[in-house]
């Protein structure tokens, strides 16, 4: 099949690539329709690793995805072909400790799209197990189903804080992540967002979703605005997403006593930690990796009308225009947030 293939470290094609894929009893077999390029993915066509995941073979990217139905396997049920669907890219082993204690997301043998040395998405067809599967409501896009998976982070992040009606919460960086973050704590009860990053188009982007307040840190004071809107008292929650490392040392500054830090972003290096600041406040802090169990509440919550991620999709390009649009991504002008490419039409 004609897949998007990165071969090494700054070097993608389009080209033929054999990938034997059997339909097991519980799998189906999907036609992609959308996937968004993320963060990861032009992380590994420009660095060839990330962390001590590196790329040593030719590898499929993208993970980002939604399709159709194609293929049932004999013992799924809940699904007929023709269904529209957006998948989990991460599949664990069913038979885990991590998976039997609901922590599959932690799983040490997950496989996950595109990530050394699991192939990705952007080609024509997957298999996949129908427990990762999901149905589109009817109103939601193939474009709009991409967007499940970059917000399964932010809804993850939403139920770490354990948000109350009402909670005034600090979403630090205005990226992709931070914008559903901020969408998923307001969809979750916040009553108010402040967000803030130093890319002023970002927060102009940010700052039409909806109750969100923008802060430009080159210029203001985070901690000066979360004072005057909360009385001087902080911020119920924040969401560190930006994985700046001065921003995430800084996290306990415009908290609450008694808030939630949520660390959302991933510091490049290890950062200082106020355990003292902490301390005063009684902070809980909780961490992420990648989401469990929230594509369904993340699908209900578009389906209503309560999150909108439409204004997020910024630019589209087709599947022969892939390594264009990597390029792009890779160089991306502040005011685009995702790119997503279009595999096939229905
Ligand atoms: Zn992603």
């Amino acid at each position: 099949m004609e897949a998007l293939v990165l071969e090494k470290q700054h070097e993608l094609q389009i080209r033929d690539i054999t990938l034997d894929e059997p339909l097991g009893l519980h799998d189906v077999r999907i036609a992609l329709r959308t996937v968004g390029v993320c963060g990861s993915d032009v992380h590994y066509y420009e660095n060839g690793a990330i962390g001590h995941f590196v790329v040593r073979a030719p590898m499929v990217l993208g993970h980002e995805a939604s399709g159709v139905i194609t293929e049932l396997g004999a013992e799924v049920t809940n699904f007929k072909i023709g269904d529209r669907v957006c998948m989990e890219p991460g599949i664990p082993d069913p038979n885990s400790k991590a998976t039997r204690l609901g922590i599959y997301n932690l799983d040490p043998a997950v496989r996950f799209w595109a990530t050394p040395p699991i192939h990705g998405v952007l080609r024509p067809s997957v298999v996949h197990p129908a427990a990762f599967t999901f149905k589109l409501p009817e109103n939601i896009s193939y474009a709009e189903g991409a967007m499940v998976e970059p917000l399964a982070v932010g809804m993850h992040a939403a139920n770490k804080a354990k948000i109350r009606p009402g909670d005034v919460a600090v979403v630090m960086g205005a990226g992709p992540i931070g914008v559903l973050t901020a969408l998923a704590a307001l969809a979750g009860g916040c009553s108010q967002i402040i967000i803030s990053d130093v890319v002023q188009p970002k927060l102009d982007l940010a700052a039409k979703l909806g109750p969100i307040t923008p802060v430009n840190v080159a210029k203001e004071s985070l901690v000066d605005v979360v004072n005057k809107l909360t009385d001087g008292w902080g911020a119920d929650i924040v969401f560190e997403a930006s994985g700046n490392e001065r921003a995430s040392a800084g996290v306990f500054e415009p908290l609450a006593p008694g808030g939630c830090v949520v660390y959302v972003g991933l510091p490049a290096k290890p950062i200082p930690y106020d355990v003292v600041a902490a301390s005063v406040k009684e902070a809980r802090v909780e961490h992420v990796f990648r989401y469990a169990h929230v594509y369904p509440r993340a699908l209900a919550l578009m389906g209503s009308g309560k999150l909108d991620v439409k204004p997020l999709i910024t630019d589209t390009f087709g599947f022969a225009d892939s390594i264009k649009a990597f390029d792009y991504a890779a160089h991306m002008p502040a005011t685009s947030v995702k790119v997503q490419i279009i595999v096939a039409n229905d």
